[in-house]
């Protein structure tokens, strides 16, 4: 009788059962849309998280508020926006992601993070406070010397290796997209003029803006001292070279070192095509030759290299040459 009457429900009302279960269940839920935004959460997330019932609140958002408040995920830095940088550079590159979550209150939780294609994430956290506790204390500092791996210490970036190694995954993967090496202008002057911590801070200012400006699905990271790389997921040149329209002008308005509102930046740039076959030299050779134009063509500027062989016809975005 009862498997009967169950047979009736419609799909809307099995829908119902579905969200009203994961209301109840003790394992914490959470989706985010392609914005980051969470748009479901059920009473365990929302008491270990503090977000009310109502609120669309953004990932990013969430975390610098709980930081503030010393609640939820217990995050150890003194810097919460290179903390932010950090694990977005892993946040949403791949369809699924499980690591362990310390939450204030010696509350420990095994994430399981599944990704659509879209962008859309499902988080599932069980509660594992009871489990066994020195394991699990070596397995969070093993998680943390991990995340120093991948991370450039001064701006919260992922670290040349960790960028480097993101294309040649894509290349592996046999996908396509674009690269697009920075290097900051007139750097050195910086440095002699206020000093290398002044040179620090300028440093830290463009990958913040930087990481702030790109996609989740895009990587970026640090490849030596003032240079910068960031790979663009598949899309059209034109959006690739509004996007970077965008991030130039957003450079060339800041003012990195609040000490010194006068202190203005511009930088340079090569952009070129992932493209399935390519060598992750290749790529680079061509981005380096394209930032070459743009430095050789009064700076401020960025330049697209389609081949090598091409560097007389590159294009120009966002100069801001007379
Ligand atoms: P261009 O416009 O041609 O790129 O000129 P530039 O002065 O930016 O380039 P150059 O390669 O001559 O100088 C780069 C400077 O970056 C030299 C180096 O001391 C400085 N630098 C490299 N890493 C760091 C760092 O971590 N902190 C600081 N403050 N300076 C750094
Ligand atoms: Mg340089
Ligand atoms: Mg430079």
């Amino acid at each position: 009788m009862k498997k009967e009457s169950q047979k009736d429900l419609s799909r809307h009302e099995i829908e119902l059962n579905i969200l009203d279960v994961f209301q109840r269940s003790i394992a914490l839920i959470g989706v985010y849309d392609h914005n980051e935004v969470l748009r479901y959460t059920n009473d365990a997330f929302r008491s270990a998280y503090f977000v009310d019932p109502e609120e669309q609140i953004d990932w990013q958002t969430l975390m610098r508020r709980n930081f503030a408040a010393s609640r939820g995920t217990v995050i150890k830095t003194d810097d919460i926006e290179s903390w932010i940088s950090s694990v977005r550079s892993r946040r949403g590159k791949s369809r699924q992601r499980t690591y362990e979550s310390d939450l204030h209150g010696e509350r420990f939780i095994w994430v399981t993070e599944t990704m659509r294609d879209d962008g859309w994430i499902i988080y599932v956290g069980t509660d594992v406070t009871s489990l066994n506790v020195s394991e699990r204390k070596l397995r969070l500092a093993n998680e943390d010397l991990f995340r120093q791996s991948f991370t450039d210490e001064l701006t919260g970036v992922s670290n040349r290796r960790h960028i480097l190694g993101k294309l040649q995954e894509t290349l592996d993967a046999g996908q396509d997209g674009w690269a697009c090496l920075l290097d900051i202008d007139h750097f050195k002057k910086i440095n002699d003029t206020y000093g290398h911590q002044v040179g620090d801070d300028v440093l830290t200012s463009i990958a913040q803006t930087t990481r702030k400006a790109i996609r989740l699905k895009d990587s970026f990271g640090r490849v030596g001292g003032e240079e910068f790389l960031i790979l663009f997921a598949s899309q059209s040149l034109d959006d690739v070279a509004s996007a970077l329209r965008h991030l130039h002008e957003a450079i060339c308005g800041l003012e990195p070192v609040k000490a010194h509102p006068g202190l203005k930046v511009t930088v340079s740039g090569g952009l070129t095509c992932i493209s399935p076959g390519n060598t992750q030299s290749q790529i680079l050779r061509r981005a380096d030759v394209g930032l070459y134009f743009a430095k050789a063509n009064g700076r401020a500027q960025i330049r697209f290299v389609k081949a090598e062989d091409d560097a007389d016809h590159s294009e120009i975005i966002g100069s801001r040459a007379a």
